[in-house]
């Protein structure tokens, strides 16, 4: 049988669950790619997309302009700001231009922008690469996406003709117009599924033979690099009935990491915060929250309970950290450094009951950490289980200024009263 790890959706504070932790060890998020490199990933499987050149600044992309203008014969070039968020054609990072000197203008205009989009939140993303793209001749907008249906256990494709930038209008309002099937695993996508699809997009019979090597290259394509997503927001029909994906989106599942080797050159440490990337090289399941109080606990269950106990006594966790069972001394000492260094932190509260974990390496951390970084926000320690006594005493000879706390909720009451102090 195929090792099925389950994943649990985010923490509190992270609406609609952007990211995902699992129960086992590693941190095993899942990873998200440019559009560029995604389309990269579709030319090798052969699902036809538009000739483009990515870019790292404007000149580059005044050049990729010119090479595209000369290779294609076509005046018309895209320059699409890449960044780790849908929605940029509504907020200005999407810009059809007619010639090289078109392009190198919006080039200029869109590198170093700040877009705000409703996938990047507030503070939106800073655009620090560009994509080229050959314009084409559009005569329909489709859409068309791959997932993993989790009650079904299936992979599902859905599909529908009102495509472009509205998605999620016409799945509120319109449901009946967005077209699924499921690929059983056992036999894959058939023939008839892809009729289905094709009748359901309204497709013309050249258009549909088109469309079927696209879905069958991209079904393949999404099992054999472990997608968690594979969107095309647009997939347009050209002028001469060709299906075409001008957008292209991938999510990875970060349960199959092991099998790619090849991730970790397409990560951009622009798009990951930098205290994730720390934690995650420490083997640490660490995720940035809002508020104040910072948590280091072990287990998943207990970091979730933990922040759900802050939550109840009116405090709010600035993240959430599973130090996991067996982590060294060094890893703890890591996580605690990650949590002062934050400047939202107004409050730590450790939370370890001992079980494989030993309360004496935790208690060594955090010393640790304190005496490199200082200790300048109220700690409150709850120790329990395995070496709780040598744990609770290194804490208290350390000269730390700790409170010492017996229970969960005693704790999560504590800190959120000495961090409210604290705040003034
Ligand atoms: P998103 O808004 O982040 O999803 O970015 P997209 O890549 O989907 O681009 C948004 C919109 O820009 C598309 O729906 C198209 O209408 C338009 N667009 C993108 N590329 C081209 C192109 O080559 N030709 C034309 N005419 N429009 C394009
Ligand atoms: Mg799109």
């Amino acid at each position: 049988p195929t090792p099925y790890r389950d994943t649990m959706t985010s923490p509190v504070g992270r609406p609609g669950g952007r990211k995902r932790l699992t129960h086992h060890g590693k941190r095993t998020p899942r990873m998200n790619i440019h559009e560029y490199q995604a389309k990269e990933i579709f030319r090798r499987y052969g699902i036809p997309v538009p000739k483009g050149i990515p870019a790292m600044n404007a000149d580059e992309a005044k050049k990729a302009a010119e090479s595209l203008i000369a290779e294609t014969k076509g005046e018309v070039v895209v320059v699409k700001a890449q960044i780790h968020a849908g929605g940029r054609g509504k907020a200005g990072g999407v810009k059809v231009v007619k010639g090289v000197e078109a392009a190198h203008a919006a080039a200029k205009e869109l590198m170093g922008k700040v877009l705000v989009t409703p996938q990047t939140g507030p503070e939106g993303k800073q655009v620090q690469r560009l994509y080229v793209e050959q314009g084409l001749d559009i005569a329909t907008e489709l859409y068309l996406a791959l997932t993993v249906d989790r009650e079904q256990r299936r992979v599902v494709i859905m599909a529908s003709s009102e495509g472009g930038v509205d998605i999620e209008e016409v799945a509120e309002h319109h449901p009946e117009k967005i077209h699924k099937v499921r690929i059983d695993p056992a036999v894959g996508l058939q023939g008839y599924q892809i009729r289905q699809l094709a009748y359901g997009l309204g497709l013309n019979k050249t258009a549909q033979k088109s469309f079927r090597k696209l879905i069958s290259k991209l079904a393949e394509l999404f099992v054999k690099e472990d997608c968690s997503i594979a969107e095309i927001n647009p997939m347009i029909v050209t002028k001469t009935d060709e299906v075409v994906a001008l957008d292209a989106k991938i999510n990875f599942d970060g349960n199959g990491s092991f099998r790619h080797p090849d991730w970790e050159a397409l990560e951009d440490p622009n798009e990951t915060a930098d205290t994730e990337r720390q934690a995650s090289e420490a083997g640490l399941s660490y995720i940035q929250l809002d508020g104040n109080i910072g948590c280091l606990v072990n287990g998943a269950g207990l970091a979730m309970s933990t922040m759900d106990t802050i939550q109840h006594f009116g405090g709010q966790p600035a993240n959430f950290l599973d130090v996991g069972g067996g982590a060294t001394q060094e890893a703890v000492t890591t996580a605690f450094k990650i949590i002062l260094q934050s400047d939202k932190v107004q409050g730590i509260f450790v939370n370890i009951f001992g079980g494989i974990m030993k309360c004496d390496i935790i208690a060594n951390g955090v010393i640790a950490a304190t005496k490199e970084l200082g200790l300048k926000v109220p700690l409150v320690v709850r120790l329990a289980g395995t070496n709780v006594d040598q744990g609770k005493k290194l804490l208290a000879e350390s000269g730390l200024n700790i409170t010492p706390a017996d229970s969960m909720a005693d704790g999560a009451k504590l800190i959120v009263e000495l961090a409210g102090k604290a705040a003034g």
